[in-house]
């Protein structure tokens, strides 16, 4: 199969290996007989819902996010009609910031998002940095951790109800307080997780593959073959005691 990812920004939002995300993506539908067709979206360019099953938001600073978010947020009906279509989604930090409802920055700039996510985003003092470590369950039973770097000084607030990535076993999380990391909406994830995400938590760039085939196919999920992943396992390992060990703190 073509899965075909629509990368937004990529010239803007692409700090902490935002490209690397997407050369797991790539490799690893390869090893599974699956070929990754990349394009960019970008600033003046047309986002055409049902052209892409999967969807890659990188992270930017707030300079980058203010020369973005016009542009963002009026592509946000195509970005929720897009997800409400099934297609899969992965937004991190900056990009998972805009596709809330909005971002107030450091200086004062409100950034308008695409109202994708039920949240919020506001700025504070000190920036929140470190390694993080999540417990997830994006299918009923199915738990499984992520371990990432966090560095935002964003302080993201879910609206009641909203669904959450995961809960932060150690770390900050969406806002240091809350004890929730990320937002999930369909088969959309966003996180502050990065430096890199995927090649240290595989599972997820699977669950995302497996949504976006199920996007290209019009069928089910299918479950993708299992890959030695050692060198993976070990990455995901260090990454968690690091943040076990020093996670979270100011
Ligand atoms: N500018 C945002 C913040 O500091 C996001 C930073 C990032 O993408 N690392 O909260």
């Amino acid at each position: 199969m073509r899965i075909r990812v629509g990368h937004l920004y990529p010239d803007y939002l692409n700090i902490y290996a935002d490209r690397g995300n997407i050369a797991v993506f790539a490799r690893r539908a390869a090893l599974r007989g699956h070929e990754l067709d990349v394009s960019g979206v970008s600033v003046g360019d047309e986002l055409r819902p049902g052209e892409h099953d999967l969807l890659y938001v990188g992270g930017g600073q707030d300079r980058e996010q203010l020369l973005v978010a016009p542009d963002l947020a009026a592509k946000g009906a195509a970005v929720q009609e897009a997800v409400a279509g099934g297609a899969a989604l992965l937004a991190v930090c900056g990009g998972y910031q805009l596709l809330g409802r909005g971002y107030l920055g450091f200086h004062g700039e409100d950034m308008p998002g695409v109202g994708l996510f039920p949240h919020e985003t506001v700025a504070g003092d000190r920036r929140m940095i470190g390694d993080v470590l999540l417990e997830c369950e994006l299918e009923p039973g199915e738990r499984k951790t992520l371990a990432g770097f966090e560095n935002h000084a964003g302080r993201t607030r879910l609206d009641a109800g909203a669904e959450p990535l995961g809960r932060v076993l150690a770390g900050f999380g969406n806002d240091g307080e809350s004890g929730y990391e990320g937002c999930r909406v369909d088969h959309a994830v966003g996180t502050y997780l990065h430096g890199p995400l995927l090649p240290r938590n595989p599972w997820l760039a699977d669950w995302l593959l497996s949504q976006a085939l199920a996007h290209a196919t019009g069928g089910e999920p299918p479950e993708l073959e299992p890959l030695p992943d050692e060198l993976e396992a070990q990455a995901h390992a260090v990454s968690a005691q690091r943040a076990r060990d020093r996670g979270g703190r100011f």
